[in-house]
């Protein structure tokens, strides 16, 4: 134990720190379940920590206009209790914000989770001391613990990506980031608004900004391939059905690729005609949500001449869309294919930019030269604003570990273990930092499935390690090097095997500077992942070693 640990311990006055058997970072999906499973099923003793005031992670922080989930509702939740399930009533078949946010609280309070989650609290580091083969951990607001377990449910895109540009602190209009947006809400009318980023997030908000503000520009660094959300009402009879029919909608979900309700078309596109091939995109993307993206052609993320078809499809339909042909050709991409970037859902996103108060800027053309106080300066002049809206994304699946000092064996810090990459074990845990579980971490599938189902498979597969432990005297877990290089190489070998590496893409890390780009989620889909984690536990964790310790079931 270091000095400096010792002297915060008396300052705090107490002579000695709290013990939990598991501290859990984030209180969002993943945080909230892992409470639930370790304290309400298995018994432990746990303490969430969340930087934000509230519970609800993703949905607590991105309250900007027209965020949206872009899953159905009906399987954007939850399916561990039946009772939950059979009792939430979603209103729409992509829920907003604010309907996320009241399901989640409905969670915390059905399940009694509030009273361990102390919120406006950021864990700042977590130190392995090796002799007593427990972590401390530290918080912003002072606080020193020390648990058996540490569960990090941080989320893959939580470390907001705020663009170093000159001049940013000199502007004297509104600025936010969409991913720390006001509770109090801000109010655009009247006003000459610019949005920088045009991912999933800056199509939604620019779609709704347009509506009120005076002006708005679009600030575009590479255009999308964005298709219709279809979002609709939720009626009774729909609701029954899908109640009624459970069973078969998460044995679906649970088991298929991309933890969607959509499974991909068992042919090749070369094996359809041209007449069905327009059909079957045509009729996806009529009916919106991401058919077009996980239910097309088996061959269209992976063979080059097959996602042309589709690519080239696309960018008819937003030539389509947009009246003016120099914008319609700003929005069409031609640099990466359909499908290896997030598909952005939209909802009139294209239609915005037939507005007399739409512009878009390409600044790949004209490139930002600088942030002024009154607005933006690009090679191509000045453009005045009263307010700058930033959707330029996230540092993501490392960014939320690299915030925080996580000291395994040696005192070595995860960032740098990670320098190059994240090494994981199926992404849910990394050599010399027992007893610390990633959920929906790096090498794991993350952000290219549904994450619900994502995160209760893995809280799942954690709470019975932990179980399977505790039976067994078993104090300590850490995957062995060996293994965790096999899953390593494995994990790159097949995103290599498609056609995502070769995009641009936060997948890829390359929306930070000087971020190591490797592919960061795991493609093998959740169904085949879930198996292959099965495995590793039928065969006796397999890849983990474990230590009896004298405290085991502290
Ligand atoms: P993003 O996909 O990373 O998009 C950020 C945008 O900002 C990109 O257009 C990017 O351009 C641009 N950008 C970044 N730095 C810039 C700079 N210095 N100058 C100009 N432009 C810059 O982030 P996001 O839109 O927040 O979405 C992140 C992920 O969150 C999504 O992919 C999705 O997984 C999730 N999400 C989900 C939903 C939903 O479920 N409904 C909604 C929103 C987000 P480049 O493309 O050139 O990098």
């Amino acid at each position: 134990m270091s000095d400096t640990q010792q002297d915060r311990r008396q300052e705090d006055g107490e002579g000695r720190v709290e013990e939990f058997d598991a501290v859990v970072v984030g209180a969002g999906f993943a945080g909230l379940y892992t409470l639930h499973k370790l304290r309400n099923e298995l018994g432990l003793s746990a303490r969430v920590f969340e930087a934000g005031s509230g519970i609800g992670g993703t949905w607590y922080w991105n309250r900007y206009p027209g965020a949206r989930s872009d899953t159905s509702s009906w399987i954007y939740c939850y399916s561990f209790d039946e009772g939950l399930l059979q009792e939430w009533q979603w209103s729409e078949r992509y829920p907003g914000q604010r309907e996320v946010l009241n399901y989640l609280e409905h969670v915390a309070e059905r399940f009694d989770l509030n009273r361990d989650i102390q919120t406006g609290t950021r864990v700042t580091s977590a130190t392995f001391d090796e002799t007593t083969e427990r972590w401390e951990v530290r918080t912003d607001t002072g606080e020193v613990v020390s648990a058996r377990f540490i569960v990090a449910a941080l989320g893959a895109l939580s470390a907001a990506n705020l663009p170093d540009v000159p001049g940013l602190e000199n502007f004297t209009g509104e600025r936010y980031h969409t991913a720390e947006w006001p509770h109090e809400g801000v109010d655009f009318t009247g006003k000459r608004v610019g949005v920088i980023g045009t991912g999933a997030t800056g199509i939604q908000v620019a779609t709704e900004i347009a509506a009120l503000a005076d002006h708005l520009t679009v600030f575009q660094r590479t255009p999308n391939y964005a298709i219709p959300l279809g979002n609709y009402q939720i009626d009774e009879e729909f609701r029954r059905w899908y109640k009624e029919n459970y069973d078969e909608i998460w044995g679906q979900v649970r088991h298929n690729f991309s933890g969607h309700d959509y499974d991909p078309i068992e042919k090749q596109l070369q094996e359809a005609a041209p007449e069905e091939r327009e059909r079957t995109f045509r009729e996806r993307y009529e009916r919106g949500g991401f058919g077009l993206w996980l239910a097309n052609y088996e061959d269209i993320l992976v063979d080059r001449d097959a996602n042309s078809v589709v690519s080239e499809w696309v960018r008819e339909r937003i030539a389509e869309r947009v009246d003016d042909p120099a914008t319609a050709g700003r929005l069409t991409p031609s640099d990466h294919a359909f499908g290896t970037k997030r598909v952005p859902l939209e909802d009139g996103y294209y239609e915005i930019f037939n507005q007399d108060n739409v512009a878009l800027v390409d600044v790949k053309e004209t490139p930002v030269e600088e942030i002024t106080p009154t607005g933006v300066r690009t090679s191509a002049g000045e453009y005045e604003f009263d307010a700058l809206v930033f959707a330029t994304g996230f540092d993501a699946m490392t960014g939320p570990y690299n915030k925080i000092d996580i000291r395994g064996r040696g005192g070595r810090l995860l960032r740098d273990k990670w320098a190059n990459g994240p090494r994981t074990y199926l992404g849910l845990m990394s050599a010399d930092y027992p007893n610390l579980f990633t959920i929906t971490g790096p090498q794991s599938p993350s952000v290219l499935t549904n994450m619900p189902v994502a995160i209760e498979q893995h809280v799942e597969w954690i709470s019975e390690i932990i179980r399977h432990m505790r039976v067994g005297g078993l104090g300590v877990v850490e995957p062995t090097r060996e293994a965790e290089d096999e899953w390593v190489d494995h994990s790159q070998e097949v995103a290599h095997s498609t056609l995502f590496p070769e995009s641009a893409t936060w997948y890829m890390g390359v929306n930070i500077p000087g971020k190591p780009q490797v592919f960061l989620p795991y493609l093998g889909g959740i169904g085949p992942y879930r198996q292959k984690c099965d495995e590793v536990a039928a065969n006796g964790y397999e890849g983990f070693a474990f230590a009896s310790s004298e405290g085991a079931n502290a």
